[in-house]
């Protein structure tokens, strides 16, 4: 007779980390400096100020403008700062709809806008914008683990203008309430609360759109100082082959990649060749041989500097001069580094789950649910 062993639970969960705590609101700066500003609501809603008044507002009807350094509602002055809520709908600020209410600020040039709402709803507002809301639920899902824990652990971005993030590409793309969609907030809503940590530590999900075959270290694309944690080191990837981006092809005049270069003192160029390749496959370098020399950059910085959107990646098949211009071929679409997000898409309809692709594109991660105080 065969025999089996129990192995207790308490030993295979071993792994637990100690219980993670964030903060429950956001503020996200989302009309910066502004010169003018439009609120509206569909419902009632209320502008506090600071000097204790309150503005009841009929639905639908009332506006509130800012000029000449001023908050004017019709003719009353407001004082900043001021808050705009509505207990009952959603609050408009440039005709874009936002959850939570309004915060409005003096800035440096002006006013600021800050929309303070639940980080799970501002997440809604994100999905929807960094993922395509039509994909397959299990890699929006995906996107939500990883723009929450991004989320949490760069809370102090924006912190001495008075808010933690921008709606912008340089935090995340934010488009409030106006952008969401019904499967981007079920990714949302049915991974609450949950975020990727390594040794105890939220886990720098960075992502791109196309990885082209294998995803980078990022040693190789932004010269980090600190060593590449072991999930960012690179994995091979078949699941965005047959994906948009898999493959580029882009001829570009050699004056226009001149003219790009013109701070480096780039004259006429002779030939762009790739030094060195990461092991992923990607160039290193570039060198350029020109009329005044030659110029060996890093490949990751040539292809901002050029056109990032045009190069897509520097994951380069071949670079052939013809005449006065070059052709580039690639492979993948951005720096390539964290999770790939047509691969994402490609294991989702391959019936894969939002756990597994995690743990495939940032291997030894360990996925938590956060606490929020
Ligand atoms: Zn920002
Ligand atoms: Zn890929």
């Amino acid at each position: 007779m065969k025999k089996f062993f129990f192995i207790p639970l308490i030993f295979i969960c071993s792994f637990s980390y100690a219980a993670m705590t964030a903060r429950k609101d956001i503020k996200v700066g989302i009309i910066i400096n502004a010169q003018s500003f439009v609120a509206a609501s569909n419902e009632e809603f209320i502008i506090s100020d600071a000097s204790n008044r309150k503005f009841k507002l009929s639905k639908g009807r009332a506006k509130l403008s800012f000029s000449g350094g001023q908050l004017l509602l019709d003719t009353n002055k407001i004082a900043l700062p001021a808050v705009i809520s509505s207990a009952k709908g959603v609050i408009f600020a440039d005709k874009k709809a936002y959850r939570g209410y309004l915060s409005v600020v003096k800035s440096a040039k002006g006013i600021n806008v800050i929309n303070v709402l639940s980080v799970e709803d501002y997440l809604k507002g994100v999905v929807a914008r960094e993922a395509s809301p039509g994909w397959p639920l299990e890699s929006l899902k995906a996107q939500a683990v990883i723009s929450r824990t991004y989320t949490l652990a760069n809370l102090n971005k924006h912190k001495h203008e008075g808010f933690d993030m921008c709606a912008q590409t340089h935090c995340q793309v934010y488009g409030g309430a106006s952008s969401e969609y019904l499967p981007s907030n079920k990714a949302v809503i049915k991974t609450k609360g949950e975020v990727l940590v390594y040794g105890g530590k939220f886990a720098q999900t960075v992502f791109h759109a196309n990885c082209g075959g294998h995803t980078e270290d990022p040693k190789y694309v932004w010269n980090w100082a600190a060593q590449t944690p072991p999930y960012l080191e690179g994995v091979k990837c078949v699941y965005c082959k047959n994906a948009p981006h898999s493959e580029w092809e882009q001829t570009i005049d050699e004056s226009f990649i001149r003219s790009k270069l013109s701070s480096y003192r780039v004259g006429k160029i002779k030939s762009i060749k790739v030094k060195g390749k990461t092991p992923a496959g990607s160039a290193i370098d570039i060198e350029i041989l020109h009329s005044n020399g030659n110029l060996t950059f890093n490949a990751y910085k040539f292809r901002l500097a050029v056109d990032a959107w045009k190069i897509k990646s520097a994951t380069f098949e071949s670079i052939e001069k013809n005449g006065t211009k070059f052709t580039f071929k690639g492979k993948g679409w951005g720096h390539k580094v964290g999770l790939c997000q047509w691969g994402a898409k490609g294991m989702a309809d391959a019936g894969k789950k939002y756990k597994r692709i995690l743990s495939f594109y940032y291997p030894k991660t360990e996925i938590v649910k956060v606490e929020y105080k």
